[in-house]
Formats: structure tokens, sequence, C-alpha cells
């Protein structure tokens, strides 16, 4: 039984470097019978604390569909799940380290602290707290509890010695004894930090797998020690190597313009597509394959395919997979499925939408035009145009002149690299031609209209490039645009026609 947890804290949003952290125990504990994931809210850290910033990381798991079994919002046996609400279980464990002669209360003024750091760095010796131990922190302990009272720092009391573990990721590693020290245990508010208050977390809520970034393995023989020093067993850990920012050796950061998981969302990302090209950055199979869906994931993810070194973020890729998952989800689902992405009415987007107005995707992706039409016609657009995708807010910028009329344009028209071959005498006659045929035209359906579009390239003896860029632009305006005959069918017969009249009538008054 897999038991994970994803531990953020809320100092932010999630961005796309550290979300590994939340999929990868995600996958873990659904490998295997009665795995539970948790989630944690470590916010020991009160000077770092954001406003909104829970409510943005659950956001994020929800969208991803990372459902947590036990943690904030949902309660479970090892609640609460907010560390400061916690702060009993720590100083707990913590008198237990004062009993065991592991932990000691430290006077010593920050001032002091500063002046032992500057001392160190000037005699080029690495600062280490365990050089300046107070003399109080060898007084014998008692098993007394007025020993320590939270008002006072708790410091770990460090053994130096060396340290051999495992890393299912990173491998076997080793390290000296001088990277051991006393590290704070208790701050001075009576908050854990981070080094003490996982420790007891992980081990209450029974987690038997640490997955998160490579940035905590330098604190390892810290950790370590106080595992020790509690007499309990630690779980296996997973260190996940950086996400690289798309160029240099940078990791990829929030300093510099790591995106927000759910700017993607807003960007009309699918979750199937992020959740697919976020686990497999850094993870393979073995196998060519670049499409999973979560069951897949779950099924075929594996921690020693972790790779070691860092993973580059491309978001040409991730979007290309996005264009990927839009056509699968068209595909195997059909249009209704497709479109409710596109206007995405569930409760947690509306919810996100009243507490973040600009934040409109959330409504729907739509032009604002498209609201004068009904979902059946909507939909219609949707099913000829989903295949150029590669973000749902490319509607805005594909589908425009499906619901409203193009502003002619004809220097547009007459710089097309086909149409400027032809004078605008052959355009208007061309346009005429075009107009007359299809004024007779009875079956507008799509195929039909392929045969007229045929019929016209042999009547007008025109190169189809020519002949279909005129009236393509005729119609949209537009640089893309899908195939003619379905582009015609969903405009209809008469807004085709009084399109093509209105630029007809344009070069008219040109010539
Ligand atoms: N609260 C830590 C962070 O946000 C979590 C690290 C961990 O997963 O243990 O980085």
């Amino acid at each position: 039984m897999n038991v994970t947890r994803f531990a953020p804290s809320p100092t932010g949003y999630i961005h796309l470097g550290n979300v590994r952290s939340a999929i990868y125990p995600y996958l873990i504990a659904k490998q295997g019978k009665d795995g539970r994931f948790i989630l944690r809210i470590e916010d020991t850290d009160q000077s770092r604390y954001v406003e909104g910033a829970t409510d943005l990381i659950l956001e994020t798991l929800t969208w991803l569909g990372l459902d947590w079994n036990e943690g904030v919002k949902k309660g479970g046996e090892h609640g609460p799940y907010y560390q400061s609400e916690r702060r009993d279980i720590y100083h707990a464990y913590a008198r237990k380290l004062i009993r065991a002669g592991r932990a000691y209360a430290d006077p010593t003024p920050p001032a002091e602290i500063d002046k032992y750091r500057k001392a160190d760095a000037a005699k080029k010796i690495p600062f280490l707290y365990r050089n300046h131990r107070p003399a109080s922190a060898d007084t014998p302990t008692t098993t007394d509890d007025t020993a320590w009272q939270p008002g006072i720092p708790l410091r770990f009391k460090s053994e130096p010695k060396s340290v051999k573990w495992h890393d299912e990721v990173m491998g076997d590693l080793e390290t000296g004894p001088e990277v051991m020290d006393d590290i704070i245990l208790i701050k001075k508010d009576g908050l854990p930090t981070y080094n003490f208050a996982h420790i007891v977390d992980d081990y209450e809520m029974r987690v038997t797998h640490i997955v998160r970034g490579v940035e905590y393995l330098s604190s390892m023989p810290n950790y370590l020690a106080i595992y020790e020093a509690l007499g309990i067993e630690h779980p296996k850990f997973v260190s996940l190597p950086h996400v690289l920012a798309t160029q240099g050796n940078k990791k990829l950061s929030k300093r510099d313009g790591a995106k927000s998981v759910i700017d993607y969302k807003d960007e009309g990302v699918l979750k199937e597509a992020m959740l697919n090209y976020l686990a497999c950055l850094g993870w393979n199979d073995g196998t060519e394959q670049e499409i999973y869906t979560k069951e897949e994931l779950i099924e075929k993810f594996q921690i020693s395919r972790i790779q070691s070194s860092g993973a580059r973020f491309d978001e040409v890729k991730l979007l290309w997979q996005n264009g990927q998952w839009i056509r699968k989800i068209f595909d195997e689902n059909g249009v209704d499925e497709l479109y409710d992405r596109t206007v995405s009415r569930d409760e947690a987007s509306l919810k996100s939408h009243e507490m973040n107005p600009e934040r409109d995707s959330l409504i729907n992706f739509w032009p604002a035009s498209a609201a004068d039409y009904d979902e059946t016609y909507q939909k219609q657009v949707l099913s000829i145009i989903y295949d150029r995708l590669k973000t749902l807010s490319d509607l805005k910028n594909y589908t425009t002149y499906f619901f409203e009329d193009p502003r002619i344009d004809l220097a547009f028209l007459q710089n097309n690299k086909f149409i400027k071959k032809l004078s605008e005498t052959e355009q208007r006659d061309l346009l005429s031609a075009v107009i007359e045929k299809l004024q007779d035209e009875t079956d507008w359906s799509a195929a039909h209209l392929q045969d007229t579009l045929n019929d016209l390239l042999t009547q007008t003896n025109r190169k189809p490039a020519e002949l279909f860029s005129l009236i393509r632009i005729a119609l949209s305006y537009a640089d893309f645009s899908p195939a003619l005959h379905l582009t015609m069918n969903v405009l209809g017969k008469d807004r085709t026609l009084a399109r093509l009249n209105a630029t007809r009538s344009a070069i008219v008054n040109d010539l």
C-alpha cells in the first residue's frame, strides 16, 4: 500500500516547475491496493503566506484530476491537515527530543548569531551553528517539561557523523559529518520549521514515499539524524530533478517567468494534455508512446524510470500535445464533449471566475459574438475547426467570421500570393461566375458543395489555389479557414452569397 502526499506551502501559485511533486505521488498512491494520496498545507512560515494561494492550489489539483483521498477539505484520520493547526503534535515530538537530550532551547539573540556568521566568513570557515552552541545546551536535561517553553527557538542537538542513504531517483548517497548541524526545530513563534514538521507529519500520516524536489537533498543528513533521534523509520525518498527553463541551464522558476499551471488552463490547455505533458517531463516508460491518459499513466508509471537529470520545459511540445488531445477527445467522445470544454460551466470554474473576473476563459473560449448563436451552430463550427486548434483560446482567432461579417479589406485580399496574379477585372468576373453558380444551388450539403466547387474549377479554367483563395478570403478575411465546402456549408447559402457579393461590389467600386 502506497501512501504519498503533496505538501505545498501557500506562498503563491503552483508553477510548472513544481507540479510534478503532486503528479508523481498521485500516480504512486494509485498503484497497488488501498493507496492514499494526502494533501497537506505547509503553512508554518507565516511571513510567506499569500492570501488565496490555498484556493489556487486546490483549483490546480482539482483541474488536473489529482483527487486526494485525505487532507484539506476532505478530512481523514490523520488530520488536521494544515500544519498551523498541528502545533501540539509538533510540541509533543519536540519534548521527546528534549527528554532524549537531542534538542535544546536556544536563547541566543539573532544579532549574536549574525556575529558568529560574519566571524566564520572572515575566517573563511563554513558557518555551522553547532560550533557556537550556547553553554546551556549542555545542561543535563530532565524529563521536566518546563525545560523549554515556546517563545524561545528550539534547536536540534546534532551529533555529527557520516551518513549513507538511498534515494529512489538519485541512487546511493553519502555525506560526511561536516554537513550536519543544529537546525531549528521550533521557531520563536512556537511553530515548527519545515525541516521538523514534515518529518513528524509524514510519520504520523504513515507516508511511505516522500516525493519532492531535489533542492531538499542537501538537508537530508539533518533529516536522517532527526529520524534517528526520534527512533522512527523514514519513508522512501524520491527526489525529483529540476525542470529546466526552455533555454540555458537554469531551473524553471517563478523569478524567470515560470507560469502558473492555472494560466495554461485559462489559455485553453486541456487538463489531460497538461497532465500528460508534465508526467512525461523527465519520465518515460521506455517506449515511443507520447499520449497517455491518466489511467495509462497510473498503470505505466515507474519511479525507477524517472530521469535523474533535469528535464527541459518546452512549451511548443506542450501545445502540440494539447492539439493532439483536442483531436483525441473529439474523435473518441464526439463534439459534445469537446464543446463542453470550450464553455467551462463547471462549478469550480464559475466560482473562480467570480473571485477573479478577469479570468474570462473560465466562462468560455468563444468570441463574444458567438453568444448570438445557439449551441447547435457553435458545435457545427467546432466540428470543422477543431483539428486546427492548438489551444481552446485559438477559437477566438479562428472562428470570429462564423459569427459576424468580416470587415472587407481589399488590400488583404489582393496581397494574397495567388490573387495577386489576377487583375481586379478578373477577380470581379471570377466572383460573378461563382455567385451565379451558387445562386442556383438548392442542395447546400458539404458533399454537394464540394462537387459544385470542382465544377467551377472546370468552368472557369482557374487553378484551385486562385479560385479557392478568392472565395475563401471573401468569406472570412482570415489567414486560415477550414476546407471551403465545409466553411460554406456552415455559413449557409444566404451568408455565403451576401459576403461574395459584398466583396464583388467593393472590387467594382475600386475599378
Ligand atoms: N512545503 C514544501 C514546499 O512547498 C514541501 C516539500 C515537501 O514535499 O516535503 O516546497
